[in-house]
């Protein structure tokens, strides 16, 4: 398998590398040349890591990764899981069904992902003899998932910028209390506007890319949307055809939907489900990309106005024709609104805090299940949605209840419990650093903290 640039000037590289470059030098993404089928047997019952070997392995072929090696990353990365399906489907009314991608360790559906790619750079980097430092900014969940993935490996470091005082505690516990050499939490004094702003300063500084390998994890990564991939094919391998609903912020989500169901997975409809911060659900039902004023809503992973995944569609859509999508991104990060193509398999609606919060009391009143609040939006995206009240209609599940457990408070009146492999979190002693919103100090420190 080979990939292309959407922006089609960049060049044409291997699963291995891809994962290593991130963005393609011409400011695209890399996409697969061609849209691999589902393997054969997909539909069979069956462990899902050795169904995640299957699914991903067309996408890996021809790569420095042999299979029996895709194999045992995958293996390992699942058996993180606290739940022996790692990805279970809980049918929580009839014709309702929720797929759970919240059992890694950072109880969020980054770590589906991210668990599989920080193994896949540290094998890459072992065999390259070469070693790499990660540097991440999060609004809260990315970089606790980051963490978790290259926590202990040998070949990376990871640098995790964090808004001060505007994480909640669970997420900052999270990446503050994991006590290991190459792993190093900065809150800068700031928003996480700023985080970002800093973030890209330090990746357009060539001298420092070269001193201490700065590398990307982040969503526009390809194997992130390869991984995810899995999950929908296991949803429809269980319930045959149905509609699938996914509460979205950066796209990366909905489009493995999307290439699942080009692979042949029988997916009627993709439901995106947005909070206040609408530019897909306005895309869906106007074709025009608009983006606004980022605005905190309860489900502040979703808090996103520029969905940068979505360019990998758009491409698409444009007969991928990198020409044409070059000149798209580019009006529309000078004019901030652009008519862009549409796809009608997907649906949208947008959900306020209120009627996220009704969603998560009504849900519980009626079935007992405790759906966090990116969950509900995507669950209350599905409600106005459903085109096809005959079939099974999926809702991705993203967080753990427990982790947004203010909003679930709110709307039930249970504070919901971390699990057990969490329960004594908030005992645990922190580490930080407190650095202004400012790119010489950052710099400065990341050259003083990682090893080489
Ligand atoms: C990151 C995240 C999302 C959004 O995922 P995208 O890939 O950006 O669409 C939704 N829910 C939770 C809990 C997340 O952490």
């Amino acid at each position: 398998m080979k990939y292309v640039s959407t922006r089609g000037r960049a060049p044409v590289l291997d699963f291995a590398d891809v994962l290593l470059a991130g963005l393609a030098a011409d400011g695209g993404l890399y996409v697969p040349e061609s849209w691999p089928a589902l393997p054969a047997g997909w539909q069979e019952p069956r462990p899902y890591a050795e169904l995640a070997g299957d699914v991903l392995w067309p996408y890996v072929e021809g790569s420095t990764l042999p299979r029996p090696a895709l194999d045992e990353l995958v293996a390992q990365a699942y058996g993180t899981f606290d739940h022996p399906d790692v990805c279970p489907l809980v049918e929580i009314e009839p014709g309702l069904c929720v797929v759970e991608l919240f059992h890694g360790p950072t109880l969020a559906f980054k770590d589906v992902a991210l668990q599989l790619v920080g193994r896949l750079f540290d094998r890459e980097l072992q065999r390259r003899g070469e070693r790499r430092t990660i540097v991440v900014a999060t609004s809260g969940d990315t970089g606790s998932a980051a963490i978790a993935a290259c926590v202990g490996r040998p070949t990376l470091d990871v640098v995790v910028l964090h808004p001060a005082g505007r994480v909640s505690d669970v997420q900052r516990r999270q990446m503050t209390t994991v006590d290991a050499r190459n792993v190093h939490n900065v809150a800068i004094e700031g928003t996480f506007d700023d985080c970002q702003d800093v973030l890209k300063a330090l990746f357009a500084d060539a001298g420092l890319r070269d001193r201490v390998g700065l590398s990307a994890m982040n969503s526009i990564n390809w194997a992130r949307v390869a991984a995810q991939i899995v999950y929908y094919v296991m949803a429809a391998a269980a319930c045959g055809r149905c509609e699938v609903a996914v509460p979205t912020g950066n796209f990366g989500n909905v489009l493995a939907g999307w290439i699942a169901r080009r692979a042949g997975a029988p997916i009627d409809g993709l439901v995106i489900g947005s909070n206040r911060n609408d530019i897909l659900t306005r895309w869906v039902r106007t074709g025009a990309l608009v983006s606004d004023e980022v605005v905190p809503t309860l489900s502040p992973s979703m808090d996103i106005q520029v969905s940068s995944n979505h360019e990998r569609l758009l491409f698409e859509l444009l007969g991928r024709d990198g020409a044409a999508t070059a000149e798209l991104m580019g009006r529309f990060r000078s004019l901030g609104s652009v008519e862009g193509p549409r796809d009608p398999v997907f649906a949208a609606a947008s959900l306020d805090d209120a009627a996220t919060l009704a969603v998560i009391a009504d849900l519980h009143r009626r079935t007992g299940y405790l759906a966090d609040p990116h969950t509900a939006v995507g669950i209350g995206a599905a409600r106005l949605c459903r085109r096809r009240p005959d079939l099974p209609m999926v809702c991705l599940a993203t967080a753990h209840p427990a982790k947004f457990p203010d909003a679930v408070e709110r709307a039930t009146g249970i504070r919901p419990a971390l699990p057990a492999h969490l329960a004594d979190l908030a005992e645990r002693p922190e580490r930080y650093d407190v650095l202004p919103a400012d790119v010489a100090a950052v710099r400065a420190y990341i050259e003083g903290a990682v090893r080489r």
